[in-house]
């Protein structure tokens, strides 16, 4: 049976650390960047970041709003066209010549727009599976939540707004079968459930802000009642005014021992090993 195992500690930026209980791989290390911007970093050292709202998000540490900073970026997931969400994706695709994975419908008006090639765009949709590196596998799922691309026209300097496809989460399984559920924006859904039974996920990253998708109170419920998944980071709060939830209220409504809330805050990590036994 797999056991992944953590402990934390203070320290100025890294404050989770593992301690392994038998044999380890290289941890899985998870960094926040505020909203719903992660950077993974998988135990074969792949990154994988996702819904990078870098340069404006008030959240995101100085030193990443230089995209430069991030270093090599292997996988590039944006979970619907907002531009919380989206915004420096190209950038970073086009940086790294690494395709952005979207909504289809989304990397379709994506693809039209000219924003990216339609190699830096691939099309895939919910319950669909990509690995776009060796070893990490990515499977889209179902996300409460609406999706466009808001655009200034560079012809005509006016504000469009373009087919964003149905938003999505994401599964994100690493090479030794950690598995990451990215909710991406969401309001509650029964078959969250289902998600969580049927890909059995480590950790979930879940938005936790309200006024636009979950509040503390929801999430709450959600991670205890439907998802009932041992790790929780808590994203999409603290960035949006409208978006008041906070993460002491989201621990507050946490009554469930069993699921551990890692309080990240911008820049921290947290880490995972994986032991094998018990
Ligand atoms: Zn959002």
């Amino acid at each position: 049976m797999k056991k992944w195992a953590l402990q934390c500690f203070a320290a100025i930026a890294v404050t989770c650390s593992v301690l392994p209980l038998q044999a380890q791989t290289s941890p899985v290390q998870v960094q926040w960047l505020g909203q719903s911007a992660f950077k993974i970093t998988s135990p074969a050292g792949k990154v994988i970041i996702t819904d990078p709202w870098l340069k404006a998000n008030p959240l995101t540490p100085p030193e990443f709003k230089t995209l430069e900073n991030l270093g090599k970026v292997d996988v590039l997931l944006v979970t619907h066209g907002h531009l919380d969400h989206f915004a420096d994706a190209p950038a970073i695709a086009k940086l790294n010549n690494v395709p952005m994975y979207a909504p289809g419908d989304m990397n379709a008006s994506v693809v039209a727009l000219g924003i990216l090639p339609p190699a830096l765009a691939p099309r895939f949709n919910k319950s669909g599976t990509v690995e776009p590196t060796p070893g990490i596998k990515v499977t889209a799922v179902h996300a409460e939540h609406s999706s466009v691309i808001n655009w200034k026209n560079p012809s005509t300097q006016q504000d469009e707004m373009h087919v964003g496809g149905e938003p999505v989460g994401f599964i994100i399984e690493l090479e030794n079968g950690f598995k990451i559920y990215h909710m991406g924006d969401t309001g509650l859904f029964g078959d969250m459930k289902f998600i969580a039974e049927y890909y059995k996920p480590d950790l979930v990253l879940m938005p936790i802000g309200g006024n636009f998708t979950m509040g503390p109170q929801d999430a709450a419920y959600a991670a205890t009642e439907l998802l009932k998944i041992p790790h929780v980071i808590a994203m999409h709060y603290g960035a949006n005014p409208l978006a008041k939830g906070t993460l002491a209220q989201f621990v507050g409504f946490m009554k469930n021992p069993r699921i551990k809330v890692h309080p990240l805050k911008p820049g921290e990590v947290a880490s995972f090993s994986t032991t094998q036994g018990n």
